[in-house]
């Protein structure tokens, strides 16, 4: 059976995509071998990573003076290698605390330097974003950073904060390429691969330039922003058919008309969920309406044994991997962009079954 994967990630991809990966899987375009096989130095791969990068700027119309970078190591080790990198002025930072991946990012950033937290959500289970203003950014600081769609909790930014002019470092792992976003409004944006991207194993990082003359010299290469631009991503091997399968994502989201066009479905998506939830009288969303996330949705009945219930009946009507992160429970069906619409209205169709049962 044909099933919904609603995994927050490592997610489902488009199956277009992993129709052109497995036609070309042992013999990419006549070359005779697989991308997997292939030297990260040859004419073949440098085409491939070249182009990814080109598609992913005109996707996000990235600015000339950013560079795109292709990492590993996951966002978690953007948790370090941020503060690494731009910790080192006033050897301080901003941060928001809007849930458990900012926690560790915050852990991380302390072991670099002084880290204020200028506000939290976590009185109420990171179920909102805090109000911001410019002023709580005042005073030195390297930098601001936020997570701004937060996977667990389901909730997202609704705009961003005024920095009081200081970079602004944003966490996009569960939302890069879903909605439209202005890449002159961040110093640096980073994004673990496994949710809009491709597979896990590649971190896209995009930086202004001006911030990778901030890296230590003396920081230990694979770390440093600065040699891994100098090198193109490939100050050694990265990791070639993550970044291979991420192109042709990107491929296919430049023939679905791009960021906008996509961004259109994922918010007519979410509102067939929310709509549901909001007329429900079993099922309710867990987030605060105004910081709903498009990406993440999540959702209890109240009780934790009918959301086992519930979960375990969906999983037989092909519906699966919506069970909440083990810290909050419940449900969370993660509506990444290669969730097709047919997927959701099948969700909703569940939801409502199992409601007139209950
Ligand atoms: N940040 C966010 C917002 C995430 O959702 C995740 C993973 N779910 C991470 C960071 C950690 O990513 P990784 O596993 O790639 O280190």
């Amino acid at each position: 059976m044909k099933v919904f994967n609603f995994s927050p990630g490592p997610a489902c991809l488009p199956e277009s995509v992993l129709l052109e990966a497995q036609k070309d899987l042992l013999d990419y375009k006549g070359c005779g071998m697989s991308v997997m096989e292939m030297s990260h130095r040859s004419p073949e791969f440098e085409a491939i990573i070249k182009k990814a990068e080109a598609d992913l700027r005109t996707l996000m119309d990235i600015p000339d003076d950013y560079s795109v970078l292709f990492l590993q190591g996951g966002a978690s080790l953007q948790f370090s290698m941020a503060p690494m990198n731009l910790m080192n002025k006033h050897k301080r930072a901003f941060y928001v605390l809007t849930g458990a991946f900012a926690k560790n990012a915050i852990a991380e950033a302390k072991k670099v330097g002084e880290v204020v937290v200028v506000a939290s959500s976590e009185d109420r289970t990171f179920s909102y974003i805090p109000e911001l203003d410019r002023s709580m950014f005042e005073g030195d600081a390297d930098y601001v950073h936020i997570t701004q769609n937060n996977t667990i909790y389901g909730t997202r930014f609704t705009e961003l904060p005024d920095t009081a002019g200081k970079p602004l470092v944003a966490d996009l792992s569960s939302m890069i390429l879903s909605e439209v976003i202005n890449v002159r409004d961040y110093g640096l944006i980073y994004a673990g691969a496994q949710k809009n991207i491709g597979p896990s194993g590649v971190t896209v990082v995009i930086i202004r330039n001006d911030l990778l003359e901030r890296s230590p010299a003396d920081l230990s290469k694979m770390l440093s922003y600065k040699v891994q631009a100098e090198n193109g991503s490939m100050y050694n091997t990265p990791p070639t058919f993550a970044i291979y399968i991420a192109g042709l994502v990107f491929e296919d989201l430049l023939k679905k008309g791009g960021v906008g066009a996509i961004q259109k479905v994922n918010e007519q998506k979410a509102a067939i969920l929310y709509d549901y939830l909001d007329s429900s009288s079993l099922f309710r969303g867990t987030a605060e309406k105004k910081y709903r996330s498009i990406m993440n949705v999540t959702f209890v009945t109240g009780n934790d044994e009918l959301d086992k219930k519930f979960i375990a009946e969906a999983k037989k009507q092909g519906i699966v991997n919506i069970k909440g992160h083990r810290s909050v429970g419940g449900m969370r069906a993660s509506i990444y962009n290669a969730m097709p619409i047919e997927g959701v209205k099948r969700l909703v169709e569940v939801m409502k079954d199992f409601e007139k049962n209950a």
